[in-house]
């Protein structure tokens, strides 16, 4: 039922002789299919949560299970391995490269993955079909429009399969109308049963989730479930 459990997670930050309380003690469970948005002051510890969640980072005390593996205290190897396996990342910067197309950026994770060429490809082109931008495959990112590279970022994402789609201020770059389209298009992923985790300072922004966790000194101080999520977008 779960894909996240963190249970009293602290993540401490060394700067020289003076320790960094980011997290102070985080509890919560995330259900599978859940669209959560994280919300909350600069400083609060949102991004050090993402990136645990992430598998980027580990804590200094509590445990997080991701999908019943306990990923806490894994090494390096093992949480590249989670990584590439479990999460899909988009960024506020889209993170693509720009000397590639948009369906070679869309196949590079399954590079790694060691999935066959022709396989790869038809996978990407599916997945680029699926963020609407099956006419713009051949396409570098300075050749699209931000909402474009976003969808590919979000193409990119989904082409793992992940267990959850992390998604670090997704419309941070965008003006309000191509917001509007990602946001969409987050829905629809979300309505097709993947599990969502988005980090943003736009309060219409997060009210597309069903569930907001508003973080302030490193504690989760309201969690809040939105009752009306019928008439969003
Ligand atoms: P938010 O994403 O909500 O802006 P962060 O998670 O980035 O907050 O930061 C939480 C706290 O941890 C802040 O006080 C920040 O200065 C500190 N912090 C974050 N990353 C580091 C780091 N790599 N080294 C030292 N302190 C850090
Ligand atoms: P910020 O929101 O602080 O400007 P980013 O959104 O670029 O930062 O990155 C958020 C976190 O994700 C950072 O800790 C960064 O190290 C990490 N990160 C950035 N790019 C990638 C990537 N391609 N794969 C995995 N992790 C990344």
């Amino acid at each position: 039922k779960y894909v996240i459990e963190i249970e009293n997670i602290e993540k401490n930050y060394q700067v020289g002789t003076q320790v960094v309380r980011a997290l102070r003690g985080v509890t919560t469970k995330i259900e599978r299919g859940d669209y959560v948005a994280i919300m909350g002051p600069s400083g609060s510890g949102k991004s050090t949560l993402m990136n645990i969640i992430g598998a980027l980072d580990t804590p200094s005390a509590g445990t997080y299970i991701l999908n019943n593996h306990n990923v806490s205290q894994l090494t390096d190897d093992h949480l590249a391995e989670i990584r590439n396996r479990e999460i899909g990342f988009v960024f506020q910067t889209f993170n693509l490269l720009h000397q590639y197309s948009a369906l070679e950026n869309v196949m590079l994770p399954l590079v790694y993955g060691g999935v066959p060429k022709a396989e790869r490809i038809e996978k990407a082109k599916e997945a680029l079909s699926k963020v609407g931008l099956e006419d713009r495959m051949t396409h570098k990112p300075n050749e699209l429009s931000g909402g474009q590279r976003q969808r590919v970022a979000v193409a990119r994402a989904l082409i793992n399969n992940p267990s959850i789609i992390l998604a670090d201020e997704p419309t941070g770059n965008l003006d309000s109308k191509t917001s509007i389209d990602i946001m969409r298009l987050f829905n629809e992923i979300h309505s097709g049963g993947n599990t969502i985790i988005l980090v943003t300072h736009e309060e219409d922004i997060a009210q597309h989730a069903h569930r907001i966790l508003r973080f302030r000194d490193g504690e989760i101080e309201r969690d809040e479930r939105n009752a009306d999520i019928t008439a969003m977008v």
